[in-house]
């Protein structure tokens, strides 16, 4: 049997405040200011989100879990991309890879990014290899650049063995 395959994209920003906690691919990382949002505002694991809703075709993280809805404040984004994987397992679709670009003039990204990528694969079920993230400035320009805020690029693959979830 050929494996079904789809792709999705997803895109996110949050406003970067000073006294919130930096979250970014489901690990806290130290800086001066904080992204916000009614969840942890983990604009990263939103895109990723986004992503594999959009290749499942299942709409976006908004629909599944709304903003206006108490249960979700100040939620772990993490949980939110677990539910996310149980949505779209739902319909018989795993995780292939991911393949993301966060846009931040700061904090340094870099040094975090094995960290992040050893803490997202689980919550997929795929192997660290299949989770790339890139960090990217925007050379000072734009909302990114001025650091109001961070924002997040993220392409999912995902498959599943047979037709029998049409
Ligand atoms: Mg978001």
């Amino acid at each position: 049997m050929i494996p079904n395959f789809r792709v999705g994209m997803g895109y996110d920003v949050h406003r970067l405040v000073a006294d919130r906690a930096l979250w970014l691919g489901g690990i806290l990382i130290p800086h001066t200011h904080g992204l916000l949002g009614h969840s942890d505002a983990d604009v990263l694991i939103h895109a990723i989100c986004d992503a594999l809703l959009g290749a499942a075709n299942m709409r976006d993280i908004g629909t599944h879990f709304p903003d206006t809805d108490a249960a979700f404040a100040g939620i772990d984004s993490k949980v939110l991309l677990q539910r996310t994987v149980d949505l779209i397992a739902q319909r018989g679709w795993r995780v292939g890879n991911v393949d993301c670009t966060v846009c931040a003039e700061r904090p340094k990204l870099n040094p975090h990014i094995g960290n992040m990528q050893q803490t997202l694969a689980p919550l997929m079920n795929v192997e660290v290899d299949g989770v790339s993230i890139k960090a990217t400035t925007t050379e000072r320009l734009g909302f990114t650049g001025r650091e109001e805020g961070i924002s997040a690029y993220a392409t999912a693959l995902i498959f599943r063995e047979n037709e029998t979830f049409h």
